[in-house]
């Protein structure tokens, strides 16, 4: 054997063992990780006490701001590092329910079930008056033409009787194989792409036609407004408005009811019966910017050349206000959590720097999400900075509580091969697909919009798209245990493996 041969089967032999090495310890690692994960798991009674006792986590509340102090609280005590609020929005409003009804008493008495949107003023006390029914809002001038002067101590009826729906209907969705590999098969050349500061804009835009609309019904005198939304049964879908601003509009008593009781009130009125309808409402605005916070935390990077750059995860921490946001989007809130203790508990040392962002007012045109990335990634207009450079990937959960079935890989295909080795050790966990589709309208948009690698997880829909998002029915009883569970598993070995990786996640070019 020349010398020149040993030292070729010598560097053989090393490079065979350092890969044997780093298999093993990855394997380890990943049975330490399901061990704490389903074991010793926190994630349903962290859920469990943040929409049970705290509750609604509308932008700007102070129920907000209380649920935001306890998950600080709880983060630290789970031993995640530099837990710190930043603020987001110096000008957003709070605003509260106090109490409200609303009844039909003539022709005769029926409870009509009902939540005010947010942002809503009182009525003074208890008012009552005759509905009148406007399908459609669109074109003001012809709205004006032919309702000034009526208006005055009526109830209005807004919009299209909503299409019904069937006890036959599916409610519950977990996704096909079928399905998925559909998905996996999307052209790229498909791909809905949105540029952020269009969609922002295009968001502002519409809450001007409305404001115009309602400030007109008010200008008029109308008492009341009550509107619906095609739900499964009974299911009431109280979101917008949109006047979340000290400055901005305030509008009049506006609520949504059940689609039937719509139904019933709308056919009464082409049979030329009107209805009277008697309400109450007490809200209350205030001012307290110090509400307004982003929820940031980390385990910090020990790696001496990899500590500086970052693997981040983010969801959205704000919810509306009927239901407890459990699946939007308190259940995504605490899997980022409970990775991350996960990742502590198993006494993980990340190479690069984890970063955590729990944020507000994603409901409110990513307000939270876009607040950080201007801080710290630059403004819209100028060239994103080096601080940007360094995130090897920004990975959201915003799809309600079902399981985590893959990726959506928001048009990035070079990120594709890092991903399917992510996903290739938990098959078992997993069936880890990946799309090259882009999903929409929340907060990776945000890193996205830098040329961060952003990405969002395949979930299944569960009751997600039927009955719960947005709705008075968004409950812990909606959120599976073992979906959950796994998730937080399934998260925390995919942080793990991106912090291990020698290259950061590759960005679109
Ligand atoms: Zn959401």
């Amino acid at each position: 054997m020349t010398l020149k041969s040993t030292f070729f089967y010598v560097f053989l032999l090393s490079f065979f063992f350092s890969s044997y090495s780093q298999t093993a310890s990855n394997n380890e690692m990943l049975e330490k990780i399901k061990n704490e994960g389903f074991n010793n798991s926190q994630a349903i009674a962290m859920l469990g006490e943040l929409t049970d006792v705290y509750g609604q986590r509308l932008t700007g509340s102070n129920e907000y701001f209380e649920a935001a102090k306890w998950m600080s609280k709880k983060m630290t005590s789970v031993g995640l590092q530099n837990v710190h609020f930043e603020s987001y929005c110096d000008d957003c409003r709070g605003w509260s329910m106090e109490s409200f009804n609303v009844e039909m008493i003539s022709p005769n008495f029926m409870h009509i079930s009902a939540y005010p949107l947010a942002m809503s003023k009182s009525t003074d006390g208890i008012v009552a008056g005759d509905v009148i029914y406007i399908k459609k809002y669109k074109e003001l001038d012809s709205i004006k033409l032919k309702y000034s002067g009526k208006l005055k101590g009526k109830i209005i009826l807004l919009g299209r009787e909503p299409q019904r729906k069937s006890l036959t209907d599916t409610i519950f969705e977990r996704y096909s194989e079928a399905y998925l590999d559909k998905m996996a098969k999307q052209d790229s050349a498909k791909v809905k792409q949105t540029y952020l500061p269009d969609l922002l804009k295009s968001w502002e835009a519409d809450d001007v036609k409305e404001e115009d609309f309602l400030r007109f019904l008010e200008s008029e005198g109308a008492l009341a407004v009550l509107k619906s939304r095609s739900m499964y049964l009974g299911v009431l879908h109280p979101d917008g408005t949109y006047f979340y601003k000290e400055d901005h509009y305030k509008p009049l008593p506006y609520f949504t009811i059940m689609p039937e009781h719509f139904g019933r009130l709308s056919r009464m009125l082409e049979m030329n019966v009107v209805p009277k309808i008697r309400l109450n409402l007490e809200t209350s605005f205030y001012f307290k910017p110090e509400n307004n916070v982003n929820i940031l935390a980390e385990l910090s990077g020990t790696d001496k050349k990899l500590k500086s750059e970052t693997v981040m995860v983010g969801a959205h921490f704000d919810s509306w206000h009927a239901g407890t946001g459990a699946t939007d989007n308190g259940a995504s809130s605490i899997v980022l959590v409970e990775a991350l203790r996960i990742l502590k508990a198993v006494g993980y040392q990340p190479k690069r720097t984890i970063k955590m962002g729990l944020w507000g007012g994603e409901e409110q045109a990513f307000l939270g999400s876009v607040s950080y990335g201007k801080k710290h990634f630059g403004q819209h207009d100028e060239k994103a900075n080096i601080e940007s450079t360094k995130v090897s990937a920004y990975l959201n959960l915003d799809n309600g509580a079902g399981a985590i079935r893959g990726l959506y890989l928001q048009n990035n295909k070079y990120a594709k091969p890092v991903f399917r080795e992510v996903f290739s050790s938990i098959t078992d966990l997993t069936d880890g697909v990946l799309t090259i589709e882009n999903t929409l309208s929340t907060d990776h948009e945000t890193f996205d919009f830098y040329n961060i690698p952003a990405f969002q997880f395949i979930q299944d829909p569960l009751e997600y798209n039927s009955a719960t998002h947005h709705t008075e029915l968004d409950v812990l009883e909606y959120v599976p245990e073992q979906d959950v569970i796994k998730n937080a598993v399934i998260l925390a070995w995919t942080i793990y493996k991106l912090s291990e990786n020698k290259e950061l996640v590759p960005r679109k070019k």
